[in-house]
């Protein structure tokens, strides 16, 4: 069962999942030029980036903007979130959700 999918633009390859702690997908680049590259397996069933993978952003809640990292190594189709997460998901390690039921994922995170 696919978790992750495979994105090209350009000559810019990135490999998508879905990630449950940034309610968002995170796609790093496999190829390409003047991009950082990742390590990737070549499998979109049981994915294995290296190294890890650092995404920070931003949100604002009740009108005050936060700072977040999500911070995660996939290995084998899991996502182990280090400590460092600005989300609740920091420390655990799960299993990537399928792909195509991304967006009904989504829907019950959210609700
Ligand atoms: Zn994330």
């Amino acid at each position: 069962m696919k978790v992750a999918e495979k994105y090209t633009s350009g000559d810019v390859v990135q490999i998508l999942f879905y990630c449950p702690g940034c309610e968002m997908h995170h796609g790093p680049w496999v190829e390409g030029n003047n991009v950082p590259i990742w390590k990737w397996n070549g499998s979109l069933e049981k994915p294995t980036f290296s190294p890890s993978l650092l995404v920070k952003g931003g949100t604002y809640k009740s009108g005050e903007y936060i700072e977040t990292q999500c911070h995660s190594y996939v290995k084998n189709g899991k996502i182990q979130f280090l400590n460092d997460c600005s989300h609740e998901f920091a420390g655990r390690t799960i299993e990537l959700e399928p792909f195509d039921d991304c967006k009904s994922s989504i829907k019950i995170h959210k609700s």
